[in-house]
């Protein structure tokens, strides 16, 4: 059955880091939005508005002074957060739109005016903390998005599943103790940031809602995909999550530059089923993912195309699919499931 997908998508979006070079450059958007305007993709989608978090919506991540510190950047043609992270002039407003634009995404699919959303947006989010820039994000895009579903929608459950290849240390930092907001990462080991062991499960009421899935270099669709039928998807489904999230990073596309990992805009198209299944078997579908990294512009063009075409439902990969690709997984898949249920099922005895 075909479904309303919106799409966030604002040129606003290009004004970050427009005057060096960087792997995080405006082209890669360029280059998702020229897809978009092809006549075969762009009118299929439901445009959603995006708008400038405001300050209590930031605040709900992060602290006063690092948004004061951000704000001060307004109008600095170029200013280094970090080694890898910059800010020109327009930074503070686009970082804030990128964060607004997560937020109406996730409105949009609460109030069923879209069945489920992308949020195209940048600069990406996931490594951003309470008070630190880091790994090209400034504001914590899903973060907030999440706060947002709490606090103004009452929402008692949201699960975050953050498939990019980079752990995401600032999302894992916001929840850590937080009991509504199950997060679940793969990303490759080692790898930056460096965080994400599978030992950090949470703290407090929030111990056990934290589940991270380091993974080796050459990681393919299989293993992902039997990751997440075998770990996420029985999770899930005891969790009952009322919204579902995604860091949808593109880094570990086959060909990206900054990643060793295998996966296929095919691929990305199954995770993404296998995420539509289980959020359709919890609550309506309500699926809303997120721009995160991703390197190769052609490459993360193909998948974001891939994955918006399953959202529709038009490509549909089927339970035969599904069954087939993760059938192709070798022992070491084997292996780790292994110790991903040895290491949650004390919190999760479903696995
Ligand atoms: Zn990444």
């Amino acid at each position: 059955m075909s479904k309303n997908t919106g799409i966030v998508k604002d040129c606003r979006y290009l004004r970050h880091g427009t005057e060096f070079s960087h792997p995080e450059t405006p082209q890669r958007l360029v280059s998702i939005y020229e897809m978009l305007d092809n006549p075969d993709m762009g009118w299929k989608f439901h445009g959603i508005e995006p708008r400038e978090a405001t300050r209590e919506e930031l605040e709900r991540v992060h602290r006063p002074a690092y948004i004061d510190r951000i704000a001060a950047t307004a109008g600095e043609k170029l200013y280094m957060l970090d080694p890898d992270t910059v800010t020109t002039a327009e930074t503070y407003d686009v970082a804030r739109l990128a964060a607004g634009g997560v937020i109406a995404a996730v409105d949009s699919v609460i109030s069923g005016e879209t069945d489920n959303g992308f949020a195209l947006v940048r600069p990406p989010g996931h490594h951003a903390q309470a008070e630190v820039a880091a790994g090209f994000c400034i504001f914590n895009n899903i973060a907030i998005g999440a706060r947002h579903a709490l606090a103004r929608h009452g929402l008692e459950r949201v699960l975050i599943v953050d498939w990019d290849l980079h752990h995401g240390n600032g999302t894992q930092e916001a929840f850590y103790e937080e009991p509504k907001v199950l997060y679940v990462s793969t990303h490759q080991s080692p790898g930056y940031p460096g965080t994400g062991g599978m030992s950090e499960m949470g703290r407090g009421a929030g111990l056990g809602y934290t589940l991270n899935i380091p993974l080796r270099g050459g990681a393919d669709d299989a293993l992902y995909l039997r990751l997440f039928r075998d770990i996420l998807a029985p999770v899930a489904e005891a969790f009952r999550p009322e919204l579902v999230l995604v860091s949808a990073g593109f880094d570990p596309y086959v060909g990206d530059p900054l990643g060793e990992m295998r996966v296929t805009p095919e691929g990305f198209a199954y995770l993404t089923r296998t995420l539509l299944n289980l959020a359709e078997a919890s609550c309506g579908g309500r699926l809303v993912l997120v721009l995160e990294g991703g390197y190769h512009i052609q490459g993360l063009t193909k998948c974001v195309r891939a994955v918006l075409l399953e959202l529709l439902g038009e490509t549909c990969a089927t339970e035969e699919t599904l069954a087939r690709v993760a059938g192709q997984a070798d022992e070491k898949a084997d292996a780790l499931i292994d110790r991903a249920r040895q290491q949650f099922a004390p919190y999760w005895p479903v696995l």
